[in-house]
């Protein structure tokens, strides 16, 4: 047989393969592995240009998946100023004013964010304060709630807005405005982006509204450094797939990529599968596929659109059950159908109510076809399961998709005065689902710029594993209780091979086993090793895509490797 191309050694390999958790060598030919285990087995598959590294004891993993991720939104949000975190008014204001004379080019600047109680609810910003800092050119200074911000007075004069200007009356968003009946600046629920093309206009300037390979490689670069080797995107659109296509072309592509295509109910069922099908044959490829459809079951926690099986604690009326988007039966029919075409379905969900209607509807599904089930679900967030509807997910075959850097206090107090204390104290519980059998993977569902570094598998893990946020700005202490703190090996198996399932690539990707491909990760440091609060600062040293390195280098400088661990040369 052909010798290695690339061989491995002196490496703590952690295989994530059950029947061989881990190693000491891997031998690599071409771009899949033709050894794990032994320094002798790889010894045996040594040539003359075989090259050879030494791994001074490092841990290898398998390269990470992000199962739930939208690279398109982080991209195109790239040109948004990303604002220090306090409560200090001057101390942000000061900072963008350094920032756009830095970027004399931005002509529309978009800030984001200041903290929510950062003025109080009578007592919002206006224009003038931002003015005192950067009066001459477009500022959009916007909330951490998303639901509003202010504007300067560049920016409303070049929308256009004055006291003439009506507030919408199919929206709850509006313009505040002083005694005078003149806009202050502040403005909620984004109305101002019904102003945009004059904003834009006016200002000769407009954000990229399509993905290039260009803006997409940004982020994609900073995956492939976190370890990343196949990525799961939660809404595929045309641009994706041509930058995404591009970028493999040129052979810059450094992971796999999946996607799915999102549909709105059982109307459009059979317009997006179409879709689908279209830009698999258009756009698919070794490296690309579409294989799975995307729907939203409910909304979120935070604005109390979950769909809930008690009603909301906020609610006056002791009627609000938050939104359910489409019916158990409706579900059927879908999970009927896109098994007929064999493409597997993702359901967003953040309720306890979504999470039982959707357990039901597969539960039928599944007594309806019997042998024919061949569709795979996936039930993303969860973040309020009954106890009762635990054990389903492992019962019904159904992967349940997590976003572990939430696990800590990223969303803050906001669900709490929806749920009440009770039932916030039950969110984000995996351990009995785990426990009972289920599937659990992993992923980031970063939506923009602001947030793209939490995309890093490792600051998730710490997250998950602490329930403590490890941004700073968001370390509300433990998330109680303590019983749902997930193990790091649940997190690593939910960053491969548990994904790989997902992806339906298991049997190519996810752990390091003879005939899988060589993706691998080469750590700085042990992640077992380590204390939990350093999790998020193993970085790789290396990330390996079928069987080339596409970050960093696996040359492991033996001085700095563990001290304790003796020298080895
Ligand atoms: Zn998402």
């Amino acid at each position: 047989m052909r010798p290695a191309d690339t061989v491995l050694s002196n490496a703590r390999v952690y295989t994530v393969d059950q029947a061989q958790p881990w190693a000491r060598a891997v031998a690599i030919r071409g771009k899949k592995i033709a050894h794990v285990g032994g320094e002798r087995g790889a010894d045996a598959s040594i040539g003359p240009s075989t090259r050879l590294f030494d791994l001074h004891g490092k841990l290898v993993l398998p390269g990470l998946i992000d199962s739930h991720v939208h690279p398109k939104s982080v991209a195109l949000s790239s040109w948004h100023t990303k604002l220090p975190w306090t409560f200090d008014a001057d101390e942000q204001l000061r900072y963008l004013r350094d920032w756009a004379s830095r970027n004399p080019d931005q002509k529309v600047i978009y800030a984001e964010y200041y903290p929510t109680a950062m003025f109080g609810p009578d007592d919002p910003p206006t224009a003038e304060l931002i003015d005192d800092y950067v009066p001459d050119r477009a500022v959009i200074w916007q909330s951490f709630s998303d639901h509003a911000g202010c504007l300067n007075s560049k920016a409303l004069a070049l929308m256009g807005i004055d006291r003439h200007t009506p507030d919408p009356d199919d929206s709850a968003g509006f313009f505040q405005r002083d005694a005078a009946g003149d806009p202050t600046g502040y403005v909620t629920e984004n109305v101002w982006w019904r102003y945009a093309d004059a904003l834009f206009g006016g200002a000769g300037w407009s954000p990229p509204v399509e993905l290039t390979p260009q803006l997409l490689d940004g982020f994609l670069r900073f995956l492939s450094a976190k370890g990343v080797t196949a990525i799961w995107d939660a809404m595929s659109e045309v641009d994706t797939l041509r930058s995404v296509r591009e970028l493999d072309r040129l052979g810059k592509l450094t992971m796999h990529y999946e996607g799915a295509v999102l549909f709105t109910g059982v109307a459009d069922l059979a317009q997006s599968i179409a879709t689908l099908r279209r830009l698999q044959a258009r756009y698919g490829g070794r490296h690309i596929h579409l294989g799975a459809l995307k729907y939203f079951l409910d909304g979120t926690n935070e604005t109390g659109t979950s769909a809930v099986l008690q009603p909301f604690a906020n609610d006056p009326t002791g009627t609000n059950l938050g939104t359910l988007t489409m019916s158990e039966d409706d579900l059927l029919a879908c999970l009927l159908e896109l098994n007929r075409e064999d493409l597997d379905l993702h359901i967003h969900m953040v309720g306890d109510r979504a999470f039982r209607t959707a357990c039901n509807a597969v539960e039928r599904a599944q007594r309806e076809l019997d042998r024919d089930w061949r569709i795979q679900v996936t039930f993303a967030h969860c973040e309020l399961i009954d106890p009762t509807d635990m054990p389903r997910a492992a019962e019904l075959g159904i992967i349940i998709n997590w976003t572990p850097h939430w696990s800590g206090g990223y969303f803050g107090l906001a669900p709490m005065a929806w749920l009440g204390r009770e039932r916030f104290g039950r969110m984000y519980q995996f351990n009995p689902v785990i426990d009972a059998g289920a599937i659990l993977d992993c992923s980031s569902d970063v939506v923009s710029q602001y947030e793209a570094h939490r995309a890093d598998p490792f600051f998730g893990m710490q997250a998950g594993h602490t329930r403590i946020d490890p941004d700073p700005d968001q370390d509300m202490g433990v998330r109680e209780p303590d019983s749902a703190r997930l193990r790091l090996t649940d997190l690593l198996r939910g960053f491969t091979i548990n994904g790989a399932v997902q992806l339906r690539r298991s049997r190519t990707m996810g752990s390091i086993e003879v005939g899988k491909l060589a993706n691998l990760v080469v750590l700085g440091r042990d992640l077992f090793g380590v204390a939990p609060d350093e999790i998020k600062n193993v970085a790789p040293l290396a990330t390996m895509f079928e069987g080339k390195v596409v970050y960093g280098s696996l040359t492991v400088d033996a001085e700095s490797t563990n001290a304790n661990r003796g020298r080895g040369t």
